[in-house]
């Protein structure tokens, strides 16, 4: 007889990583091209010393250092083992069971409906626009009295597309005062908004307590083997997540490469200037191609190709490109180095080619 766990887990879909093989460009898990700066490796490797001693569990000098960078008090900040943790923790401490519903766009962030069937909970889910982006008055519409938590994945994971500071402001005006509305910001240093439309999360949740903004340093920071992220919230929102945080889960290394990081920050996110003019070119080229690609405001561009999708990414790889496809949806591929980008684009131009 087979130990019993949850007959439910069966039907839990598994997170399924962007895949790899030696020698192959990996434009599959929107990392960043770039490697540590020294003085984060420098600082990551002081801590290995320390390895017999366990992490301060309440990170005190990262959280410190995270709100000093915002301009918010420690009681705002939380970190976790990956802004993922977080995803899980904020359903833990708002849904306990199938009355309780999560609200999401799909498509976006893989984990969302992973995080709301662990919890038992009920999701719920809107459809993107036409032109693959969030429709948040629908979204607003189908909030219920039994609505916990909504994700909002801004920009969106895998479209790319994002939604300026008057959208999101209309939304959290329509939706209910006690619902935790997630502004899931992984790729907010992508974001290149005019001044007055800024969505950022953070500015935005200054006047609204039911606004949690979720970053991360694996993108933008780079630090995506390190595994840490962190949630801005109410104080409230900060010290239920405290109750379901497991002890000691953001190492001392994760803490050290944070704190080193932000006191880098002005040069690592100028590479994000980099990045952003690279996505444009890889874009007009594509668009040059012939493909439909909808504005990005992330480090990586969708490639909206429905039923194709898995034949354009299996021979994709095939050339040496490793690249995500979404099932009958799109393919995501993410900016990497200007000789990575030259292969895809070189690729994709005799894809379509072929297929037409
Ligand atoms: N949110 C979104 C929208 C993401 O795309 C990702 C990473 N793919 C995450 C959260 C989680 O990032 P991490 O756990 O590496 O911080």
């Amino acid at each position: 007889m087979n130990p019993r766990t949850r007959p439910d887990l069966e039907t839990i879909p598994s997170y399924v990583p962007g895949r790899n093989f030696p020698g192959a460009i990996k434009l599959a898990s929107n990392e960043t091209t770039f490697g540590p700066l020294p003085s984060v490796a420098k600082a990551i490797t002081a801590e290995i010393e320390l390895s017999n001693r366990y992490p301060d569990n309440r990170s005190v000098e990262l959280i410190e250092t995270i709100a000093e960078s915002l301009g918010v008090s420690a009681d705002h900040v939380a970190v976790g083992c990956g802004s993922v943790a977080l995803c899980q923790d904020l359903v833990s401490i708002t849904c306990a069971g199938p009355d309780d519903e999560v609200l999401y766009a799909w498509r976006s962030f893989e984990m969302y409906p992973i995080v709301t069937q662990i919890a038992a909970a009920t999701a719920v889910t809107v459809g993107l626009t036409a032109e693959h982006a969030h429709d948040l008055d629908a979204m607003a519409a189908a909030v219920t009295d039994r609505t916990r938590l909504i994700f909002v994945c801004n920009p969106n994971n895998p479209t790319g597309t994002a939604a300026g500071r008057a959208e999101i402001e209309r939304f959290l005006d329509a939706v209910p005062a006690h619902v935790i509305v997630v502004l899931d910001e992984a790729y907010f240093e992508y974001l290149r908004f005019p001044e007055n439309d800024h969505p950022d999360g953070v500015e935005i949740g200054r006047t609204r307590p039911n606004v949690v903004v979720l970053r991360t340093f694996s993108k933008a920071y780079g630090l995506a083997g390190v595994r840490l992220g962190y949630a801005v919230a109410d104080p409230t929102v900060i010290a239920a997540l405290g109750k379901v945080h497991v002890p000691f889960s953001v190492s001392r290394l994760s803490q050290a490469a944070g704190v080193a990081s932000l006191h880098a920050q002005a040069e690592l996110l100028s590479r994000t200037d980099w990045i952003v003019t690279e996505r444009e070119r890889v874009r007009a080229a594509l668009i040059g191609s012939g493909y439909d690609v909808p504005p990005s405001q992330a480090n990586f561009v969708w490639l909206p190709l429905g039923a194709d999708s898995v034949r354009f990414a299996t021979a994709s790889a095939e050339a040496g490109v490793l690249v995500r496809p979404y099932g009958v949806d799109g393919v995501r591929v993410t900016i990497g180095d200007r000789h990575e980008n030259d292969q895809f684009l070189a690729f994709a131009a005799t894809a379509l080619e072929t297929k037409t």
